[in-house]
This record gives C-alpha cells, structure tokens and sequence, in this order.
C-alpha cells in the first residue's frame, strides 16, 4: 500500500465521518463530538449525548492510531448493500481516546489480525457506485512502521 493508499478524491460514504488525508503529513482523521457535561465521546457525530441527553456536544478530531479491540472474518458477501470485495474483515478498533469505532480493515492478510494489534487509519475505496463514482470510506490497517513492530510483537504467531 504505503503511499498508493492515499486518497485524492472519492466521495465519502458518509458526510461528516472523516476528514481524507491529503498527504503523508496530514493524514486522515475521524470526526468526533464530545459531551462537554460528562465527557462521553461520540463517532459518529450525534447532537444529543446518548449518556446524559445534554445538547452541548464539541467537534473534535480523534486519534488516527488504535488497536483491535474484536475483529470477525466475512468469507460471503452479506445479504445487505455491502458491495466491496470478498472475504473481509470488520470489528471495532479502540482508541487512545477510549472510543471504540466500527471499521473495515485492510492492508494485510486477513489471518495475521490479531486483538490489540496496533492498528492505523486510512481512507480507501469501499466500492464503486452505479455510475462508477469511487466511494470511500474509513478503514483501519495494521500499523507498518518498525517502531510498532518491535514494540507491540504483533505480527509474531
Ligand atoms: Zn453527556
């Protein structure tokens, strides 16, 4: 992948969800809201807090690094209007934030996951519409740097 994986354009699947990376020093971000009375975190945005119904909710931007917190293997394509590739993998990714963000991951094989893998956002293709337009979406993949790799042990069996 490395810089290949680098969105310059696409439509997002969303609105609101995150911001594209545009190069290697501003990468892609996930669009968040905190609860300024107790604090809860919200992805995606929401304009009432789920934990104590205030409406005073702050944008904010949320770390592009986490680790795995579940992840579940996909081997047939789903009876819903999922029209990316088969096999894949989705599950939810925590943050240093302690929010914990349903993703699809990518950018390796889908057996070398593992839970508490340090992981990295991205931005990629999810698929291609009707007429042809790219639309992505968020997307976490294990982090490829060396520094993680000594650290964590993550890629060991
Ligand atoms: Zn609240």
């Amino acid at each position: 992948m490395g810089t290949s994986s680098i969105q310059k354009k696409g439509i997002p699947v969303k609105e609101g969800l995150f911001i594209p990376g545009k190069d290697p020093d501003s990468p892609p971000r996930l669009l968040a809201c905190r609860c300024s009375e107790c604090g809860e975190i919200f992805f995606p945005r929401r304009s009432i807090c789920q934990n104590c119904q205030a409406e005073s909710l702050e944008p904010m931007e949320l770390s592009s690094r986490g680790k795995i917190f579940s992840f579940t293997v996909v081997m047939q394509r789903p009876p819903s209007n999922y029209r990316g590739p088969v096999p894949f993998a989705f599950g939810w990714v925590e943050l240093p934030e302690g929010v914990r963000i349903e993703t699809l991951y990518t950018g390796c094989q889908l057996e070398d996951l593992r839970i508490g893998m340090d992981v990295e956002l991205v931005v990629e293709t999810l698929h291609h519409d009707d007429d042809g337009r790219e639309i992505v979406c968020h997307k976490f993949q294990p982090v490829q740097d060396d520094n993680s790799r000594n650290n964590g042990g993550a890629f060991s069996p």
